[in-house]
């Protein structure tokens, strides 16, 4: 029986794990067009400087059932396990992350380390009497964590990472703190409640040669049978039948200078909501496109600062909630795996987020280098004669931010896309869903399983929806 054609639009991880689980079913003949001259996307491995590199720390692990083994099963013998080490720097100290009370009370003197325990307790009070719906992000954390907790991390944090936490809606920080606040870790002290691998995972995996493994080994198992990927691929528009473009025929393509029809039964997107609607409505849905424009992402921005040293830090990462540092994050990439770069020298990569347009944004790269060597002087990791080169990456809009307007926008948005009769999104872009590799493998098995068991696209975006809103990052 002769294979139904499935384009898939993105080679990262999200449109790639879509295509490896469609391709081994043996009844789908999938294409991934990518725009970019390699595939993987921000979970992509490159060379630099004698380095292999990732964008930004990147671990594998996930709570979702049978996601982390097919993971696993895919790069057989090529990972590393690790023992999370995760800190956060407050107050010019390293400390555990996640916080715990006993950490805090090491830096911050008394009187201030009993306003946050009252603080803590009385969130934990609210929390047993129940508690009104948040309204933001703010919100949600203050009545979780008390006041005091919220104004030392996840406010300052918030800032940094995605803007004026007053305006988050609370789903913001449902995905990015999974943990329930201050209720659930005195239940847990009192050995009432036991942790949840949900909330705080111990371990994680990552792949010897860098986290782009993980890509790749999905990209070989889709050519292995019988698919292909299109890398350096310009998408120049799409076919369509039905009145009102209700259906997607084929995909016009230009790669090396050669334009083809790409045939397709289904088409499976990984691109922003705003170009996918152009490129299914073009001008006529104007609706489409403001309601898709108007759901806001925030810039990455990655700072690699190649040391001359073997080592600096213990950590696989640290987080920077406080604003005298530039970043919120910093990784040094050979803790990952040893082997992705020369022995006597190493490479730490600083993380942070910004707005278009905005002061970090339009600083030049020597401005952000020098902020950022500032900041690794001023904790006591290295000194600026140790700092031998820099790259600066730049990603634009990568993080989504759940405004107060946001699932109105992607109500309007998903309900005129699923208009078409045989479009699907995923990934972290495509489906505007803060998540990470994990989740866009449990995407791809989703997908791949409704259309095998004959199911229309509209109920499978549907239940996606669903399963997606409940994503959490585990850190
Ligand atoms: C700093 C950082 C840390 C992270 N940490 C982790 C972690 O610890 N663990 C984890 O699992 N995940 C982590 N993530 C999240 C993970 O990177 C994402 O979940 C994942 O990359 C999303 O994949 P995607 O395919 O949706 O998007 P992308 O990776 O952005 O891929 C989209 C692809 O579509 C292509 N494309 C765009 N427009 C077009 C077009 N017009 N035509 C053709 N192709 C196009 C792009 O070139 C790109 O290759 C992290 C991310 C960041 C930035």
């Amino acid at each position: 029986m002769a294979k139904e054609p499935i384009v898939i639009l993105g080679g990262g991880v999200g449109g790639l794990a879509a295509g490896w689980f469609l391709a081994r079913t043996d009844r789908y003949d999938v294409t991934v067009v990518e725009r970019a001259p390699v595939i993987g996307g921000l979970c992509g491995t490159f060379e630099h400087n004698g380095f292999r590199l990732d964008y930004g720390p990147h671990k594998m692990y996930s709570v979702i059932p049978g996601v982390l083994d097919e993971m696993r099963q895919l790069l057989d013998g090529r990972l590393i396990e690790h023992r999370k080490r995760h800190r956060i720097f407050l107050r010019g100290h390293a400390l555990d992350y996640p916080l715990q009370m006993g950490n805090l009370a090491k830096v911050l003197g008394p009187a201030q380390f009993l306003r946050l325990g009252l603080g803590y307790a009385m969130a934990m009070l609210k929390g047993v009497f129940g508690r009104s719906t948040p309204a933001s992000y703010a919100e949600y954390v203050i009545q979780r964590f008390g006041r005091q907790v919220y104004e030392l991390v996840f406010e300052p944090l918030a800032w940094k990472v995605w803007g004026d936490p007053a305006v988050l809606h609370p789903d913001m920080a449902r995905t990015r703190i999974p943990s329930s606040g201050a209720t659930e870790l005195i239940l847990n002290l009192l050995g009432l409640k036991k942790k949840s691998a949900e909330t705080d995972a111990t371990y994680f995996y990552y792949p010897k040669n860098g986290f782009g493994e993980l890509p790749q080994a999905m990209a070989d198992e889709i050519i292995a049978h019988g698919g292909r990927i299109l890398v350096n691929a310009r998408i120049n528009g799409f076919e369509t039948q039905g009145d009102n473009n209700h259906h997607v025929s084929g995909v016009s393509v230009t790669v090396d200078g050669d334009t083809r029809s790409l045939p397709c039964h289904t088409l499976v997107s990984s691109l922003p909501l705003p170009v996918l609607g152009e490129f299914v409505f073009g001008d006529r849905d104007p609706e489409l496109i403001r309601a898709a424009s108007s759901l806001k992402f925030r810039h990455l921005i990655l700072v690699y600062l190649f040391v001359r040293k073997p080592n600096v830090l213990e950590d696989h990462w640290i987080f920077f909630p406080e604003r005298e540092f530039l970043f919120s994050r910093i990784f040094e990439q050979k803790v990952l795996s040893p082997s992705m770069g020369p022995a006597d020298r190493t490479v730490l990569c600083c993380d942070f987020t910004c707005s278009a347009g905005d002061d970090i944004w339009t600083s030049t790269d020597d401005q952000l280098v020098a902020r950022c060597i500032e900041g690794l002087v001023t904790m006591g990791s290295i000194r600026a004669e140790d700092v031998e080169g820099h790259l600066v990456k730049r990603s634009q809009n990568f993080y989504p931010v759940y405004d107060l307007t946001y699932t109105e926008n992607m109500k309007n948005v998903s309900r005129r896309l699923q208009s078409v009769d045989n479009l699907l999104t995923t990934g972290r872009i495509g489906m505007y869903n803060y998540n990470n590799s994990d989740h866009c493998v449990d995407m791809g098995r989703f997908i791949a399983d409704g259309l095998s068991r004959g199911e229309s696209t509209t109920t499978i975006w549907k239940n996606l929806e669903q399963r997606v809103s409940a994503y959490r990052i585990v850190d």
